[in-house]
């Protein structure tokens, strides 16, 4: 069992994973996870659906890794970045919520180069804001980099690879709701798992072209 981090996510962001996993492998799919992981089953280890930070970074991590160790590394991306982009859509109100009337200021009319780094530096925001994560967006020319200096899903792990892959779903999400619908090239380059000072995520300024 690793030791508890003293950093947390809030019980929403933490429902929403676990329940999209539940979703995809069903109840005792997860419940096989959790106990891999010796955690409490689905029923014990799902918070209620509050702002509140109460859902510790330790947990998050054991479940990445619990569900990369039961299903290995590929079949653990392919969950997690439907959990991510789940994740999105259903964080999407409480987010709109808070940053509606600014959203809406970016409405289709708004070029994407000015609504891109807007709606990505009001995610870092947001997730700084209401987690104890740490989140900013830095311009580099011809992509913006999403660093996660405090990232939950490396929480007390040793990683072997890239594999922040929730968040990864949740920006593949995000930028396809920011620019109607266009798909963009992102990429993990960095992770506190392996060594590094934050998990850095590429977020190309343009979209795939069609
Ligand atoms: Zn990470």
């Amino acid at each position: 069992m690793i030791e508890k981090s003293g950093f947390y996510m809030n019980n929403r962001v933490a429902r929403y994973m676990i329940s999209s996993l539940q979703d995809l492998m069903g109840e005792n799919g997860l419940n096989a996870v959790l106990r891999h992981g010796g955690l409490p089953d689905y029923q014990t280890i799902l918070p209620p659906d509050d702002m509140l930070r109460e859902f510790d970074f330790s947990d998050y991590g054991a479940i990445c890794t619990a569900l990369a160790e039961t299903y290995g590394p590929r079949g653990a991306k392919a969950f997690l970045i439907r959990a991510g982009r789940a994740g999105f859509l259903n964080g999407i109100q409480s987010f709109l919520d808070n940053y509606g009337a600014s959203l809406e200021a970016t409405g289709k009319l708004v070029p994407l180069r000015i609504k891109l780094p807007l709606f990505l530096r009001w995610i870092a925001k947001n997730y700084s804001e209401t987690s104890d994560r740490i989140v900013r967006i830095k311009d580099q020319g011809d992509h913006y980099l999403y660093i996660n200096e405090r990232c939950p899903v490396c929480w007390g792990r040793r990683a072997t690879q890239l594999d922040c892959h929730i968040t990864l779903g949740f920006l593949l999400e995000a930028t396809g709701f920011i620019s109607n619908g266009a798909r963009f090239d992102i990429r993990q380059i960095s992770s506190i798992g392996m060594g590094d000072a934050s998990c850095d995520f590429v977020v190309p300024k343009r979209p795939i072209p069609t």
